[in-house]
Formats: C-alpha cells, structure tokens, sequence
C-alpha cells in the first residue's frame, strides 16, 4: 500500500479518537450543570415566593388600616348615638353601625384568608430552603467527581495527541492539505472503507476501474461521487 495513503488512514484513526472525547466530556459535565441548574431554579422560587409574600402582606396591611378606619367609625356613632334628637336619626346611625360590622367581620375574614396564603408560602420557602441546602451540600463532591473524570480523560486524550503529533511530523504535507480539506465537510468519514464495491462515505458504487485502483492501493483514490478518500482493508493493516 501506498505509504501516504497508509499514514492518511491512521490520521483519520486517531481524529476519530479524539473526536470521541468530546461526548464523554459533555456526559461528565452534565452532572454538575445539572446540580447548578436546579440550584439556579430553587433560588428563583425563593424569589418568586418572596415577592408573592409582599403582595399579600400589601393586600393584608390595607385590610388592617380598613379595620381601624372602622373601629375609628364605630366608636365616632356610639357618641353619636347619645346626642341624636330623632327616630330618623337614630335610624340612619343604627343603619352606618351595620353596614360598618359587616365590614369589619369581612376584612377580618379577608386578613385571615391573606394569613394563611402567606403562611402557605413560607412553608414552601422552608422546604425550597431545605432543598437548596441539600444540592449545596452535594455540589463540591459532585464538582470533584467531575474533575476526577476529566483528568483521567484527558490524560487519555493527551496520548492521543502525542500520537497524532507523531504522525503529523511524518505525514506527507501535500497528502496532509488534501485530507484537511476533505475533512472540513466530511469529519470522521474522510477516509472510508470500500466494501462489495461501494464508497462506505456515500454508500455509492464505484466502477471496477476505480475498485481496482483501490485495491491496488498504489495511489490516494478518491471516490467519484463525494470525493472521500477510499481504501480496503487488507492483511498488512
Ligand atoms: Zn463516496
């Protein structure tokens, strides 16, 4: 087999191994971007939680400030009430006095209603609390699993490069150009297998003149229709 094309198909070998690095990289993150995630969405409720709160105390402290208005309103009809001449008047104060009860059971109603939708949200908060502590908690140990498993890939991936700088300083350059180029667009399938006579890359046939060429192997053959870089795989490899 041609020697260039030879040094190609082991160039083509170790990018695919490098290149297979990248998932088991995401995959060791994912982890720990996962704990930040939920971390980041619990202080968010917290936060919505909280805000939440301050309307209701809002809607509460209105109430509260009805209420003593009220009082104050009451307490004004009862003087009222002893200085009054006539039937009608008498009346008129009996009738403010009830309507002026009916609003305060209703605020007081209203404040306890308000109570408990703010006592219902802090609980929420206590548990988002207890939650977020338990993810902190477990965040360094995740965050240290991690970086175990990315040392121990990366000390693999860094053999990997050691073996393509080795291959690189022997590689023919003009040889090495024409792959790059292939390889912007086809990745990990620049050089290909041809099996039952079909380019591997584009699953096309080839005629028999370009088989027998590949086979030959005396030549870089490219395929004729994408135009990878074809071999077949014989005893010596
Ligand atoms: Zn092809």
């Amino acid at each position: 087999m041609n020697p260039h094309l030879k040094q190609l198909i082991d160039l083509s070998i170790v990018d695919k191994e490098i290149d297979a690095f990248e998932p088991q990289i995401e995959e060791a993150n994912a982890s720990y971007e996962a704990a930040i995630a939920k971390k980041e969405s619990i202080d968010k409720d917290i936060e919505n939680l909280s805000n939440e709160i301050k309307e209701e105390e809002l809607k509460k402290s209105k109430n509260e400030l009805h209420l003593s208005e009220l009082s104050q309103k009451l307490e004004d009809n009862s003087k009222k009430s002893k200085e009054v001449k006539t039937e009608r008047e008498m009346k008129s104060l009996q009738l403010e006095e009830e309507i002026a009860k009916e609003q305060v059971t209703f605020a007081n109603e209203e404040i306890e209603r308000l109570e408990k939708i703010i006592d219902n949200k802090n609980e929420q908060i206590e548990a988002a609390k207890t939650a977020l502590a338990e993810i902190e908690a477990n965040l360094e140990s995740v965050k240290a699993d991690v970086d175990e498993k990315l040392k121990v890939i990366n000390e693999e991936r860094q053999k990997v490069f050691v073996e393509k700088e080795k291959l690189l300083s022997t590689v023919n350059q003009k040889g090495l150009a024409f792959y790059q180029k292939i390889r912007r667009w086809a990745k990990n399938t620049t050089v290909v297998k041809v099996e039952e006579q079909a380019c591997m890359g584009c699953n096309m046939l080839i005629s028999d003149k370009v088989y027998a060429d590949v086979i030959k192997g005396e030549d870089i053959t490219n395929c004729p229709h994408c135009g990878r870089i074809l071999y077949v795989e014989t005893a010596e490899q």
